[in-house]
């Protein structure tokens, strides 16, 4: 693990907390209809479906939550790599969104991870599948509730806000017009004070996205 990887932020690791009671992402039935799959991959996808069906069978699936893992489709060094023209900002937001970490029980983590068996887009399918499970949408809701509020502690995620608008928008038929109106509010309210030069009321990601305009007229 590279040392410079950027660390979770507290809504989002809440969010995926709270995202555990939808099981293991790789589970999802719509994969397997997936075109991209060959042949090793659907054996091992049978392989792991039949390993969470005999944890049912046995009594075993109340332990599945407890073991799941936040695994990231691409790695911090891919995802700076892709990013390096950019400033870094960039690069820990598409490492932190919403379709780049997934929930996978820790055999579905070692056949991606370790054992390379399970490809960068199937992950990545599967990990857009799981903001459509019915169970998302709460803690999605929840999710951009912390986020716009920017509570004590919580860093701003404008990628990940939008994500999470568009998801229950999409997929949950929710609306979410007051909370991306609260969003703008809190954004005006970002510029003036930095216009006012008061950065003591600012959160470091929106200090990044009024700097990033300057930067590329550079
Ligand atoms: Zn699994």
């Amino acid at each position: 693990m590279a040392d410079d990887r950027p660390p979770m932020s507290r809504p989002l690791r809440d969010l995926l907390y709270a995202m555990r009671h939808t099981g293991c992402a790789l589970q999802h039935p719509e994969l397997t209809k997936w075109q991209i799959i060959d042949d090793p991959q659907l054996e091992a996808l049978a392989w792991h479906r039949g390993k969470h069906e005999a944890d049912r069978t046995e009594g075993f699936d109340h332990l599945t939550e407890g073991r799941l893992q936040i695994a990231h489709v691409r790695t911090w060094p891919a995802t700076k790599d892709l990013s390096r023209s950019y400033p870094r900002l960039i690069a820990e937001r598409r490492f932190h969104c919403l379709d780049n970490v997934v929930l996978l029980c820790p055999e579905a983590h070692d056949l991606y991870d370790g054992a390379g068996i399970f490809s960068t887009d199937l992950m990545q399918t599967a990990a857009r599948l799981t903001w459509t499970h019915p169970g998302a949408r709460g803690p999605l809701l929840q999710y951009l509730r912390a986020t716009v509020e920017a509570r004590s502690g919580h860093q701003t995620e404008n990628t990940n806000l939008l994500m999470a608008a568009e998801y229950l928008r999409h997929d949950h038929a929710t609306d979410v017009q007051p909370i991306v109106r609260a969003f703008e509010a809190r954004c005006r309210a970002a510029a003036q004070a930095i216009e006012q030069g008061d950065h003591t009321k600012v959160h470091r990601g929106d200090i990044a996205v009024f700097s990033m305009p300057r930067w590329a007229a550079q």
